[in-house]
């Protein structure tokens, strides 16, 4: 059996790795001409421990312990119970490079992935020999589109494209009044209708970021809010990022019994946070089980639709709220909302969203209001 995967990036290369350790045949095609991935800081739970089934101790920059949460007129400081991990998307990527190349997978580079034609027994892939201009054909048993935001493989297959948002973010020096351990996030609804953050990355760095609907706003919103504060931009790190939405299939999206989607090129993102790392890795999960079972996608697809699903109801609701609203929630969250968030992680929000609304049932009827003015 041989499996042809677009993209070697985190998604693709993890699905790489995890087929050819099975004993399965692996081609990643990548249309860069070298790994040599862009620096980026990423804040990921512990969970990622978990789902890649070892702790990638040589990518971990930094553990974070505490996190502080500021309002218009409000501040709490809470406790992890689990340490969320700061860790370095170059790393990530190179470390899963080697281990894929190590199981056998061979990584084609300045080859881009162009379209398909998918049969009962196999699927023929195009793509561009970006070194010689040639246009081949490889058939193949399956395709796997990892390729991004942007994915020539779900628009192969006559997807439309996905909402997107834009994330930005600045490296700056660790300002002295923040401590190492602790990561910081602010509600401000007059710039952001997300929120601003804070992720130390050691001693003496830090990354400043923030999430709005397009660029030019993300760069002034960031631009006034690191002036306000005197942190100077050493370097900025942006992308588009795509937005899970509900009708983006009720599982892992299988546009064809042979091709299977993960990762960014299938929005497995948290709108809450903006988080695909994870969720990435649990839809490779998914396709990587169907692949070697034969089957189609199953039960951990659809608990993780079920999560991107609960995260965008969230989403919803925090777009209805005003600055008075977050103010309320902090104080919720000082009172006995803490201990909850402090035990449940942000890639089990079902789990959370129901333990919250046990301990606080007021939370209902503020979530109720915020949905309203979200969606109205
Ligand atoms: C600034 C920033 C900060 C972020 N912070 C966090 C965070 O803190 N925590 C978190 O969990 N997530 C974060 N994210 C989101 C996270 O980085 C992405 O969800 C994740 O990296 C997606 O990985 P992917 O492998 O699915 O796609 P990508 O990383 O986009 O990889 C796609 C790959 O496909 C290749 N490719 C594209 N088209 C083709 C083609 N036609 N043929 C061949 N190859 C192709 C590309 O060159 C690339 O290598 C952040 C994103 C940004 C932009």
């Amino acid at each position: 059996m041989k499996v042809v995967i677009a993209g070697a990036s985190t998604s693709g290369l993890f699905a790489a790795y995890l087929l050819a350790k099975a004993g399965v045949e692996v081609e990643v095609y990548e249309r860069a001409a070298m790994l040599d991935p862009a620096v980026r800081t990423l804040i990921v739970t512990d969970k990622i421990n978990e789902v890649l089934g070892f702790v990638p101790h040589e990518i971990i920059l930094n553990e974070v312990k505490h996190i502080d949460l500021f309002s218009k007129s409000r501040s709490s400081k809470m406790e992890l119970g689990r340490p969320d991990l700061i860790i370095a998307r170059e790393k990530l990527i190179l470390m899963l490079a080697r281990m894929s190349q190590e199981a056998g997978v061979k990584i084609s580079l300045k080859r881009r992935f162009l379209s398909f034609a998918s049969g009962q027994n196999g699927v023929a892939v195009r793509y561009k020999d970006l070194e010689t201009g040639e246009d081949k054909r490889e058939k193949v048993d399956y395709l796997i589109g990892a390729d991004g935001v942007y994915s020539a493989v779900a628009k192969a297959a006559s997807y439309n494209g996905h909402l997107q948002t834009a994330l930005l973010q600045a490296r700056i020096k660790l300002p002295k009044e923040v401590s190492r351990d602790t990561y910081q996030v602010w509600f401000d609804r007059e710039r952001t209708k997300y929120f601003y953050w804070l992720i130390p990355e050691s001693d003496d760095i830090a990354a400043v970021g923030l999430i709005a609907d397009d660029a030019r706003q993300a760069g002034a919103s960031l631009k006034s809010f690191l002036a306000e504060r005197g942190w100077q931009p050493l370097e900025y790190q942006s992308s588009k990022v795509p937005m899970h939405k509900y009708e983006y299939s009720a599982r892992v999206k299988e546009v064809s019994p042979r091709v299977f989607l993960v990762g960014d090129s299938t929005a497995q993102v948290k709108v809450t946070t903006v988080g695909g790392v994870v969720t990435g890795f649990r839809g490779v999960r998914a396709v990587v089980e169907a692949i070697l079972q034969g089957k189609s996608v199953g039960e951990e697809s659809r608990s993780l639709k079920r999560e991107l699903d609960l995260h965008l109801l969230v989403r919803k609701i925090l777009d209805g709220f005003s600055d008075a609203d977050y103010d309320l929630l902090i104080d919720f969250i000082e009172g006995q909302l803490k201990h909850v968030l402090s035990t449940v992680t942000r890639d089990d929000l079902a789990m959370m969203y129901l333990r919250l609304v046990a301990s606080q049932p007021r939370l209902v009827m503020l979530g109720a209001k915020g949905l309203l003015r979200g969606i109205g």
